[in-house]
């Protein structure tokens, strides 16, 4: 693995300073987190001990959502946040990786909910998201939005509109935010121990030592694990839950997802997404280390049989996958428990980040700025790099229409700055595999300006390839926190 210039520039700026604050773990939260304090005019380190966004924050439904589930548990006000936050992310903080997609909620003659109990939560739900999008759809038009949807039984079908994203890239584009205004970003660098106003950070098999003010603690998963670091009598104060997804061909000429309700409580998914369609997730108690989860037989199937209660003729599958939900510690099946976020002080004053949402990711990190002191926090949303801009792009090559979107949809108006040196060598406008919209320029971009160290980040989480469900090529490499991806080929 070469490490890469922007590493090398990072790792010199970690240990040059004493920073206002270091956080620990490169999801969504963590770099959400880097994105406000740096906004805020603080100086901020960042370390990840995979690749950013490896383990949940790549893992996720891909859904910027309000929570239709959360309705019926009564939680009004977190529904209402997350549809403001969707709000915010559609049309400010990036409008180039969220995007507005319809919901078919199929009611079948056998199904667990009354079809008016669904329209009443359906129509609550879309006056929460200020949404005109909702109630009931004629068989004709659901079909029409979902060519593939089963009508035996169906007695009939509610809409209401959320959105999705590419989460590695949201999580991604949070990290170069904070990075453009001077953070010291680094992946694959391990926090190994804490205390004495810092940590100690394993960085290819040396040991760094990154002084600062403040600490946060983002790992997700890890999170007790990292708590433990600073007071080894630290007791367990989450819960995990597994949730897995497959990729499978289809979704053409799709123009909404499926919701799927499997009782009072469960729904799940099949959503078009990336070309693609992704089914899922199961929610399954997970004791035992992050490192123990993975893939099942029998997640797969669950997973397909519970799409085919609403779609016909799923395609090939292409990948499996699973992450790791954090909840907050206490009894109760995991699916009722809330995905509340909890803030813990440690005994050395670290600030432990528990639970959440991709979708309220801002309104996290905008609190734990608060919780670390932070005066006068400007809640306001900041376009992140690659939203602003966005109406007027000179593209400096020829592109087929859906290579351009494609690349517009990933980089927003930093497009152009992708494709710059393929004027001067135009093998890097070939597809990096065929049948994906994804180009050897984007590799490149992705070593020099987006922190890529493998074959297996530029894949997965810098560009769309993976979804060929091409074999892996450097799973060597693979940090030991990575969510694995396995590639499942032709499962009925
Ligand atoms: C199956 C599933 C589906 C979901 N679907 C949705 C959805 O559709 N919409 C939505 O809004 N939310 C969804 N969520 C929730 C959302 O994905 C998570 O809340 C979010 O990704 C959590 O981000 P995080 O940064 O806390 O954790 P992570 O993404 O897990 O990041 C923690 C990071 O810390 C790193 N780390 C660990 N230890 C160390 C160490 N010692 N030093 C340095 N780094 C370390 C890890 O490598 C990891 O990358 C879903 C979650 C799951 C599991």
């Amino acid at each position: 693995m070469d490490e890469p210039a922007l590493g090398r520039i990072a790792l010199d700026r970690l240990t040059s300073r004493r920073f206002d604050l270091l956080v620990i773990g490169g999801g969504i939260i963590g770099a959400g987190i880097a994105e406000a304090a740096s906004a805020h005019g603080m100086t901020v380190a960042l370390v990840e001990r995979g690749d950013f966004a490896s383990a949940t924050s790549s893992a996720s439904s891909k859904l910027i959502h309000g929570g239709l589930r959360y309705l019926q548990m009564g939680d009004f006000r977190l529904v209402r946040e997350a549809h403001e936050e969707r709000r915010a992310l559609m049309n400010v903080v990036a409008p180039h990786l969220v995007h507005r997609l319809p919901f078919v909620f199929p009611l079948y003659e056998d199904g667990p909910h009354r079809p008016w109990f669904v329209r009443t939560g359906v129509l609550l739900y879309s006056a929460l998201a200020r949404a005109r999008l909702n109630g009931r759809v004629s068989e004709k038009r659901a079909l029409r939005l979902v060519p593939q949807l089963r009508t035996e039984g169906l007695h009939s079908s509610a809409l209401y509109a959320d959105a999705w994203t590419n989460d590695g890239r949201l999580t991604l584009a949070n990290i170069r935010a904070a990075a453009e205004r001077g953070a010291a970003v680094l992946n694959y660098a391990e926090v190994v121990a804490i205390g004495g106003g810092g940590a100690d950070v394993a960085v290819d098999g040396e040991t760094v030592r990154v002084q600062a003010r403040s600490i946060v603690n983002a790992t997700g998963p890890w999170l007790d694990r990292v708590r433990r670091l600073e007071d080894p009598s630290a007791a367990p104060s989450i819960r995990l839950s597994k949730g897995v997804h497959v990729v499978a061909d289809g979704g053409e000429g799709w123009g909404a997802a499926v919701t799927i309700p499997h009782d009072k409580v469960r729904v799940s998914f099949v959503i078009p997404w990336e070309g693609k369609l992704l089914l899922g997730t199961t929610d399954t108690l997970h004791e035992g280390s992050p490192e123990e989860a993975y893939v099942t037989d029998d997640d797969v199937q669950t997973i397909l049989e519970e799409a085919a209660v609403a779609v016909r003729d799923v395609g090939t599958v292409r990948a499996s996958f699973y992450g790791l939900r954090v909840l907050p510690g206490g009894p109760g099946a995991t699916a009722n428990a809330r995905r509340e976020t909890v803030f813990t002080r440690g005994t050395g004053e670290m600030l432990s980040v528990a639970g959440g949402k991709l979708t309220t990711y801002r309104r996290i990190a905008l609190d734990a700025l608060e919780q670390l002191g932070v005066r006068n926090v400007d809640r306001r949303p900041r376009p992140l790099p690659g939203a602003a801009g966005l109406a007027r792009i000179d593209w400096p090559v020829e592109l087929e229409p859906s290579t351009r979107s494609h690349l517009l949809h990933l980089y927003g108006s930093l497009a152009p700055e992708v494709l710059a040196p393929a004027l001067d060598d135009p093998s890097l406008l070939e597809p990096i595999v065929t049948g994906r919209p994804d180009l050897r320029a984007q590799d490149r971009y992705a070593r020099e300006y987006e922190w890529a160290r493998t074959d297996e980040d530029v894949r997965r989480r810098r560009t769309t390839v993976w979804l060929a469900g091409e074999q892996v090529s450097d799973t060597s490499s693979w940090p030991d926190s990575a969510a694995p991806l396995q590639q499942v080929s032709d499962t009925p």
